[in-house]
């Protein structure tokens, strides 16, 4: 019942040209999608132009990696829910590790903007995951139960399709190690019972657990076996269209 979702997170990389031949690449790669769905979350500078390239393909769709949760104002280099949807956007990614490390992102930060993308029919794609030090500590259910609660306060969900969750071990972010799949698997059962906790067995049964960390075509396979793994936030392994195409093609 839950359609696999492989989100590409281009993060701040791509010209224009560059992007262009990459998404023109893809498409060519893979077709029609009929079961599964696929996302590219471009730079800002990118949405237009790839939202373009996409719009004869439904089934990938467009997101942004960040929004602010003001819809207009004086916030001077933030861009909002609605200019989001203006462009084209389905998905937005909210509190991914690099903003929380590196701009400052808390789990409130991150509810506001959960909250705001949902109101102007947005999906977010919430990320969470631990530490390193977290993880070597024993702390990685509570620290990634903690920030799920923390960012999810408050929301009212009427569907599990309206949300997306990303569980991204930050240790695995980048570096080419990854999480065992049966780990991973464990740690997203866990945010699956959160789910139901705060909104109910129906809706947690809806929602899509991404998992991201060092995903490549030589490890999607096994980690789409799981349970309940829906699917994939992709970094590096997005930004050339045959390995993304690959990871989209998983068996
Ligand atoms: C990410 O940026 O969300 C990510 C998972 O990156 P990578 O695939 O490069 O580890």
């Amino acid at each position: 019942m839950r359609i696999p979702l492989l989100a590409a997170n281009w993060k701040m990389n791509m010209t224009r040209r560059e992007a262009r031949v990459m998404v023109e690449d893809l498409l060519a790669r893979v077709g029609d999608l009929r079961d599964r769905e696929a996302a590219i979350c471009p730079p800002f500078h990118l949405l237009s132009e790839v939202g373009s390239l996409l719009a004869a393909r439904p089934s990938i769709r467009l997101g942004g990696q960040d929004l602010y949760w003001k819809d207009s104002g004086a916030f001077t280099g933030e861009v909002s829910a609605p200019m989001l949807r203006d462009v084209g956007c389905h998905f937005v990614i909210v509190g991914h590790s690099e903003r929380r490390a590196l701009f400052g992102e808390t789990d409130s930060s991150c509810a506001q903007k959960v909250t705001a993308a949902q109101n102007h029919g947005l999906v977010p794609i919430l990320c969470v995951g631990e530490t390193l030090e977290e993880r070597e500590a024993g702390r990685t259910q509570e620290r990634v139960v903690s920030q799920f609660r923390g960012a999810l306060q408050g929301l009212a969900l009427d569907s599990g399709e309206r949300l997306v969750v990303a569980y991204e071990p930050i240790w695995a972010i980048g570096t080419g190690k990854t999480d065992s799949p049966e780990e991973a698997n464990r740690t997203m059962s866990l945010l699956r019972a959160t789910l139901a906790e705060l909104f109910g067995e129906r809706i947690a049964a809806q929602v899509r657990l991404l998992y991201g960390g060092s995903v490549k075509p030589e490890n999607i396979d096994a980690f789409m076996a799981c349970r309940e793994i829906d699917g994939a936030l992709v970094g590096g392994a997005s930004l050339k269209a045959e390995s993304f195409a690959r990871i989209i093609q998983f068996q």
